[in-house]
């Protein structure tokens, strides 16, 4: 089948050819004509099997059917809901890239960055809105973003958006969405959350099934080291040193695990790239470029990293830690092996995760092949966990300079005894509690709605009429 066959118009087509792609994937196949049909679809789809082109294709061209006249102003048709910062860039880039000369106009909300360019965006007016939840609804309550004419809603990454705690934000957002909408939702699994939430936003969905998540792409060659804890950064280390290896993805549990790898890399004389949750997203993005640039040919990395990255001809993943979810094995690997490449995908596994091996092992119904270095692995007895003292007992932290950080903070009984006002003693004034900023606001870097300095939303007319 062709790309002609799907009957996509003649400026698509050419956008297609000029990405390099000759014949639909399955997933467009089968989803670009339901989606040309205005039906809702309910895709399960495992990652790199070309489904941003199998919504992005179709949606530009409804759209480019009813553009608005040169003089009218631009409202939002479609909006595109994604769990993380590099996802909606991604999406985006593939928007502006299939959408070449229609005049169907794109942007891209995320945190983690100024909201000024991304509201001057919105001034000038958007067809198509790809954003993460957080920062849209963030944009919504300043009246920078009415969402009363979307007329298609994507939900990409719907079990990831789970994942993440997104569910109550994607569920307002849905509810400030007109009801007669076509809506796709997309999920790599399909667990009974992510299915219940698909009854509430999908009509009459047609489902789309494309390999699911339990088979891993057959391009990726799977391979797993039995090592020590301590050992694994040697072992690292020789594997990157291999002529083999034309770039990796290495994967870590913790954000700590991800600074600690980098840091012993460039030790070993490797230089690396690491991207986690804690970093600024200029710094992420800084790695991300980095990274797909070729500039440098390592990068370590939190799950974060782990869904929707496309990553041009990625040829290795190495899971340095096995994962808490067995799920996300077959993300991690899923970045190698992409588009008909070949990859191949190395795991690690010390005596402390075992457990988590076999999890993976069962998911994917086959033992992955094991390999052998020059570290076998001679630690046979797992870690206890250390017992963790109470608070009051617990000794101060001390600072680099051997002074106590802070005071051991008291239980929680001696806090009940205190009396109202502080525990400080007798003619101290209460003091005011500090307002603590919303936990996804702080990690996105957002300023709290009162110390904002921004302009004026333009799209308050809008508003107004909208309101009656
Ligand atoms: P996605 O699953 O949308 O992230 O796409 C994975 C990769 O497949 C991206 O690098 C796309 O550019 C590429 N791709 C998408 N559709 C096709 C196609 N029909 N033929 C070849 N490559 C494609």
């Amino acid at each position: 089948m062709s790309f002609e066959s799907l009957n996509l118009n003649r400026q698509l087509l050419i956008n297609v050819k000029k990405n390099g792609y000759e014949k639909p994937t399955p997933i467009q196949r089968a989803t670009i004509p339901l989606v040309l049909s205005g039906q809702d679809v309910l895709g399960c789809a495992q990652t790199g099997t070309g489904k941003t082109a199998a919504f992005a294709l179709p949606i530009l061209q409804r759209l480019m059917q009813k553009m608005p006249a040169e003089d009218e102003p631009r409202v939002i048709r479609a909006l595109i809901l994604t769990p993380t910062r590099e996802l909606a860039q991604q999406i985006y880039d593939n928007f502006v890239s299939y959408g070449e000369k229609t005049r169907v106009v794109s942007c891209v909300l995320y945190g983690g960055v100024n909201q000024l360019k991304q509201v001057e965006a919105l001034h000038r007016g958007a067809d198509v809105v790809i954003a993460c939840p957080g920062r849209l609804l963030d944009l919504m309550n300043q009246g920078y973003v009415h969402l009363e004419n979307v007329g298609i809603f994507v939900l990409d990454e719907a079990d990831r958006m789970l994942d993440m705690g997104f569910i109550h934000d994607v569920k307002r957002i849905a509810a400030c969405v007109p009801q007669r909408r076509q809506t796709l939702l997309f999920s790599a699994t399909m667990p009974a959350e992510v299915e219940k939430l698909a009854m509430e936003v999908l009509h009459n969905p047609k489902v789309v099934k494309v390999n699911p998540v339990s088979s891993p792409v057959e391009a990726i060659d799977q391979c797993l080291y039995y090592v020590d804890k301590a050992n694994k950064k040697h072992l690292l280390a020789s594997l990157l040193g291999g002529s083999e290896v034309e770039n990796c993805l290495v994967f870590s549990r913790t954000k700590h695990g991800v600074d600690r790898i980098v840091r012993e890399l460039k030790r070993a004389g490797i230089d690396a790239v690491g991207i986690h949750g804690d970093k600024t997203q200029s710094q992420r993005q800084t790695a991300l470029n980095r990274f797909k640039s070729g500039d440098c040919r390592v990068m370590v990395a939190t799950d974060i990293a782990a869904r929707g990255l496309d990553i041009a001809g990625l040829s290795h993943v190495i899971n340095y830690d096995q994962p808490m979810e067995p799920e996300a094995y077959i993300h991690r690997i899923g970045r190698t092996g992409r588009a008909g490449h070949t990859g191949t995908a190395i795991s690690f596994c010390c005596i402390d995760e075992v457990k988590q091996l076999a999890q993976v092992e069962k998911l994917i119904g086959r033992p992955i092949p094991r390999r052998e270095s020059e570290w076998p692995m001679t630690v046979f007895t797992p870690t206890e966990p250390k017992p963790r003292l109470p608070r009051g007992e617990r000794p101060a932290q001390v600072t680099m300079r051997g002074e106590a950080a802070e005071k051991p903070r008291p239980t929680r009984r001696a806090e009940e005894r205190a009396p109202r006002g502080g525990a400080a003693g007798k003619g101290t004034a209460p003091q005011p509690r500090r307002s603590r900023m919303p936990e996804r606001t702080a990690r996105e870097g957002v300023q709290p709605a009162a110390d904002r300095k921004m302009p004026l939303p333009v799209q308050r007319v809008n508003r107004r009429r909208s309101r009656g």
